[in-house]
């Protein structure tokens, strides 16, 4: 709290009294606090691939590029590296561009099981690679809903992506949808993954937090998947929700508006 004291002075230049203001400036400091670990977070996050990648070309330089084994294994890690960094910095590009509220909500009327059944097609050769099957659950006589499909794409490709990393070989995935009141859909993804440990649980949705940043990293993770994801289904109106079970699975559900402004209701 920030106290500011103004003095009142009578005609006679005799003090009449003093006026203090009470200021709470907890929130701007959080915000400050919280830009200042992003931005530390941020640096962190590039300098780790550029570290390695100049080492790696370092090693090349040396002599490693002579045994071509080594040299293309090499090469390999940093083409890994430099495809992260991409990823990392269009996350952040997108992220920014939703924070500003740049990027509006351009929605079109859509079929849920269609919409789910795609995504569940574009990871068919993950999925395969994985040995983990994946089922695709619409209850029936669904309503088209309104939604800007390029957005909530990605946030399914983020979901059912982190569903594949976190879940070990043989596994399961489910992607469902229903309606649980006639103002919403809920869409859920399931896993027969690592699971969340309960005490991260409530820090999962903040940029960057990994319950295992090495592990994260490996599998190629940017640590703002999740971010993206609760931005992205906030400015549709709708909310998202994550329960998860260490060792056992994780769910994570996000609803939609079923009616929208003009739909009579
Ligand atoms: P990342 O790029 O690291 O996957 P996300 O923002 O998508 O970043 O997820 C943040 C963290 O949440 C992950 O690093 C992981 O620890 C945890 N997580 C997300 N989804 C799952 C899941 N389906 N199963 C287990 N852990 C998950």
């Amino acid at each position: 709290i920030r106290v500011t004291f103004t003095p009142i002075s009578r005609r006679d230049k005799t003090t009449a009294g003093t006026i203090a203001v009470l200021q709470d400036v907890t929130e701007q400091e959080k915000l400050e606090q919280s830009r200042r670990e992003f931005v530390a977070n941020v640096s962190h996050e590039l300098r780790t691939p550029l570290t390695t990648i100049k080492s790696y070309a370092e090693a090349l330089e040396d002599g490693a590029m002579q045994e071509r084994e080594l040299g293309e294994r090499f090469v390999g890690v940093i083409r890994n590296e430099t495809e992260r960094m991409i990823r990392l910095v269009t996350d952040l590009l997108h992220l920014s561009r939703l924070d500003s509220s740049q990027s509006a909500v351009r929605r079109q009327a859509t079929n849920i099981q269609e919409m789910l059944e795609e995504v569940a097609d574009r990871f068919s050769f993950q999925l395969r690679q994985k040995a983990i099957r994946a089922t695709v659950e619409a209850e029936p006589d669904l309503p088209p809903i309104r939604l800007d499909r390029d957005q909530i794409d990605q946030v399914l490709d983020n979901l059912v992506s982190n569903a594949i990393k976190y879940t070990m070989d043989g596994g399961r995935i489910a992607i469902r949808a229903r309606r649980p009141d006639p103002a919403s859909v809920a869409i859920a993804v399931q896993d027969t993954g690592i699971g969340i440990p309960q005490k991260d649980l409530n820090r999962i949705f903040e940029r960057f937090y990994r319950v295992d940043k090495a592990r994260s990293r490996n599998m190629g993770g940017t640590g703002l998947g999740l971010s993206i994801a609760r931005e992205i289904i906030k400015a549709h109106g709708g909310t998202v929700t994550l329960e998860s079970e260490w060792n056992e699975g994780t769910t994570v559900t996000f609803t939609l508006p079923a009616l929208q402004e003009g739909d009579g209701a």
